[in-house]
Order: structure tokens, then sequence, then C-alpha cells
């Protein structure tokens, strides 16, 4: 065949291919930026196909016949609000009330009637009404229906156990005494300011998923003689979590704090497993005996873990090279892991009953130490050589997931969590609420498999790209046909 035939025969193919199939003329691009919505369904819808009959079984005290927004109009737009990451109330006023935005908020809540977006205080207006037990609910029925598919079945510990993080954060802090449940702190100054803290466990894992579970807020009841404190609401917490989850193996993942008898005691009530981190200052004396213990009879507990792996070692270019656009020297190195651990099962305290379990593991970097840990285990998790390697790295030092993956992207990734939504108690909480769905949601898109991360380039473009879509693209929930296979685990760090 004629060469010049053969060339316009492969420009027609690629023509044909650029094609958009539904005769929109759209850019490559723009294309994929169309499809983050509809990913958005589709998790959702696949993940949890009873998502509106959840939000329709919130109750709604507002008259319904005359309102023109249903509750799964509304709880959608915050939903949206912290998906997006607009980080302010004011931005639903400013920012989504496009027809655009109306056309895509109304294919996700359902409501067929929807003729604008709300302004953001008819939101707020409809959030000071509902109940924020219910909004926890609605948290444990995601939770529960991820456990139930057996989507989280590869993070159980020992092959048994979901690992459990239990911390707590600052959430909100005011100048004036906000409410009468405020918290109060004054400095050496005599400087007061009030705050509500909130003790949050989450289901981590290794690979950074941190997916809220159950709260308990930390604050003062109408009549006290003492604050209330964190060793306080954890006790509520846990009782709330064995409620919450009846059935459901767990290991607690806690951090010093939390070490002491009587911790422990309610743990084991509860039948949970733990690991917490062990410092001298918690049990003093018991740390001395088990450490003494485990110097003189557990010599032989040792296991070295070494790994050597090649990095890029990227030097800096000098103008010179930049203007000539020259690539910099690259050089790889050889980097030298080493993770050291040691244990000593069922150390008998002359004092009580009980046997401690003691793990500790050390980390070194090219003979820099990168982490040093200590931790107790409970009795209920087998601690040999076998399984040293796997409570460390699977279990005590995923602890940290929710302080880095949980508070810090919910306060510094866009998420706003001490942005105050509202001033009003009831409201300010069930945003909140409205926050952790929106995160749980937002982990399960930007770690399926149906987004293509290298073309946003990170996560919070992601965010800031489905805003583009919901204010500039219909959404059509007709398109969603292909049944879709969503994996998690893909690591988005
Ligand atoms: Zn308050």
């Amino acid at each position: 065949m004629d060469r010049k035939l053969l060339a316009a025969e492969r420009i027609h193919k690629r023509d044909k291919l650029d094609q958009p199939a539904d005769g929109e003329n759209l850019c490559k691009e723009q294309k994929e930026e169309e499809n983050l919505v509809k990913i958005l369904a589709a998790t959702v819808g696949h993940y949890f196909p009873e998502f509106n009959a959840w939000l329709k079984q919130i109750s709604d005290p507002r008259e319904q016949e005359a309102i023109d927004f249903t509750r799964e109009t509304q709880i959608w737009t915050g939903i949206i609000l912290f998906l997006t990451k607009r980080g302010a109330r004011k931005k639903i006023s400013d920012e989504m009330r496009t027809k655009e935005f109306c056309e895509n908020l109304k294919a996700l809540s359902g409501q067929e009637n929807l003729e604008r977006v709300a302004h953001g205080d008819a939101v707020n207006y409809a959030y000071m009404r509902f109940k924020e037990e219910e909004f926890e609910l609605l948290l444990v029925k995601m939770m529960r229906r991820l456990l139930r598919v057996r989507a989280l079945e590869k993070y159980r510990l020992l092959g048994r156990y979901y690992t459990i993080a239990i911390d707590a954060t600052g959430v909100y802090s005011f100048d004036y005494k906000h409410c009468e449940q405020c918290l109060m702190r004054e400095d050496k100054k005599g400087n007061k300011k009030w705050y509500h803290f909130k003790l949050q466990a989450s289901l981590v894992t290794w690979d950074g998923l941190c997916l809220p579970m159950a709260s308990e807020w930390i604050e003062n009841e109408a009549k006290f003689n003492k604050q209330d404190c964190e060793i306080r609401a954890f006790y509520r917490l846990i009782e709330k979590l064995r409620k919450l989850y009846r059935q459901l193996p767990m290991c607690i993942l806690l951090d010093g704090l939390y070490a002491g008898e009587p911790q422990f005691k309610a743990l084991e009530e509860k039948r949970m497993e733990w690991v917490v981190v062990f410092k001298e200052g918690a049990m003093p004396e018991v740390f001395d005996w088990t450490m003494k213990w485990k110097a003189e009879y557990g010599l032989e507990n040792v296991l070295v873990k070494k790994e050597r792996k090649e990095i890029g070692v990227r030097n800096k270019r000098t103008h010179q090279e930049r203007l000539m656009r020259n690539k910099p020297w690259h050089q790889t190195r050889i980097v030298e892991r080493e993770r050291i651990y040691t244990w000593m099962q069922g150390i008998k305290h002359w004092n009580n009953q009980r046997r401690y379990n003691l793990l500790t593991c050390k980390e070194k970097e090219d003979g820099r130490i990168n982490c040093d840990y200590i931790w107790l285990v409970s009795n209920g998790l087998l601690l040999c050589r076998e399984t040293v390697e796997e409570l460390s790295e699977k279990g005590g030092r995923c602890r940290w997931k929710q302080e880095n993956e949980g508070f810090n992207t919910q306060k510094n990734g866009g998420y706003g969590l001490e942005h105050c939504y509202c001033r009003d108690p009831s409201a300010m909480k069930i945003w909140n609420r409205v926050l952790e769905i929106a995160y749980f949601i937002s982990q399960l898109i930007t770690r399926g498999s149906l987004v293509a991360k290298e073309i946003y380039g990170s996560v919070i473009n992601i965010a800031h790209r489905m805003f583009e879509h919901f204010r500039y693209f219909n959404f059509k929930k007709t398109s969603l046909r292909r049944r879709i296979q969503i994996r998690l685990g893909w690591n988005t760090s």
C-alpha cells in the first residue's frame, strides 16, 4: 500500500479514537474531570447502596410540608462542602449555588423537586435541629457495612483483630466561655481559654487508612467538681465502642497516658486486646521491674531484621545548569535499615497478679536511630518470635496514623477541623460529624481504583477538581451503568 495512504489511515484511526462517544466536544482532561462526581456517586453507591435511605432515617423536626430542602439534600450539601475542602460554611452561599451544582446535588440526594442549592444558613438551620447521636450511628452503619463486605479483611492483626487507635484532639477553642460544657484552661499568666476536646476511636491500618468509628466529647456536665478529662472519656468511649460493635475483635492502640492497671482492667472487661506505649513515668515501678527482668532473662529474645534499599540522591542544580536545562547529576546510594525487636512474655510482678508482656522496637537507618518504642501488650495477643514484627509494624506503630493521617489531615488538609462552622453547641457537633462522614468517604475515593491519581497529582487536587466539576459539569446518574470494582489499599502517601 502507498505510504501516504497508510499515514492517512493512521490519522483517520486516531481521529476516530479521539472523538467523544457522546458527541460532546471535550478534551481528555475535561473528560477525566467529569468523572470525579461520577466517581463519588459510584463509590458511595458501591460501598453504601442504602446511604440515602440511612439519611432519610435521621429525624427531622422541621415542618416537612413547608421545607424546600430535604434532610438528604442538606446533609449531602455539608458532605460536599467538606469533600471539596471549602473550609467555611459561607462558601456554600458564595461558591456552591450554580445551576450545575444544583443538578449534581439533586442526582446525589435524590430530591426530584430541588430548584436551587440552599443558603449556608439554611443548611445550618437544619443542622441545629438534628441529633448528634444519629449522625454517629450513620458512621457506625458505614463502618459495619465495610466490615460486613470484608473490605478490611487484610488489615486484621494476627489474622483476627482490627486495630483501633484512641487519642484525643483539641477541636474548638474560644477566648470566652462558649457554653456550659466547655473545658477551661488557664496559663501561668492567668489567661483563660475555653476548649472542646474530642476523644476519637479510629480504625487504623499500616498503609494509612484512618476510618472514624466512634468518639466521645471531653466536656463538663452541668454541675461538676472536677473538669472532665481524657481518662474519664476513655472509659465512656470503650463502653460505647463495645455497645456499637458487639462482636468485633478489637486491638486498641494507646499512648503512654493510658498505661495503668484500671485502664487495662476496663479493656479486659470489654473483651478488648491492647498495645499501649510504655514510658518510664506512667508506671515507674512496673517499668523498672519489667525492664530488669527482661534484661536478665530475655537475652535470647532478639530478632534483627535488616533491609537494604537503593535511594536516589538528587544534587542541587546551579543557576547556569537550570538556564541550560541540564539535568542534575543523579546518584544513588544504598541505605541500610535495621530493626531490632526484643520481647518478654509473662513477667510476673511481685505486687499484683498481672503478668506483663513487653515488646520493644528500635529502628536504625545508616546507624542513626529513627525510633525507639517500648510497648506493653495484652495477654490475649500471642507474643513470640513469629509475631513480634507484625505486632510492632501492623500494631503498635500504627497508632501514629490517627495523629498524622487522621487529625493532621482534618486540621491542615483542607477540612478545617478546628474551624467552628457554627457556634451553636448542638450544630457545632453535627458539622463535626458531617466532616467525619466526608473524611470517611474521601478515603474510599482516593484509595479506590477508580481515581487515576497520576492525573490529579495529589489528594488535595482531587478535592479541588471535584469542586470544579460540581460547579461546571452536569452529572447524570444514568451514566452509571457499568459495574465497578473497588479495591482498597492503594497507598496515597
Ligand atoms: Zn462550649
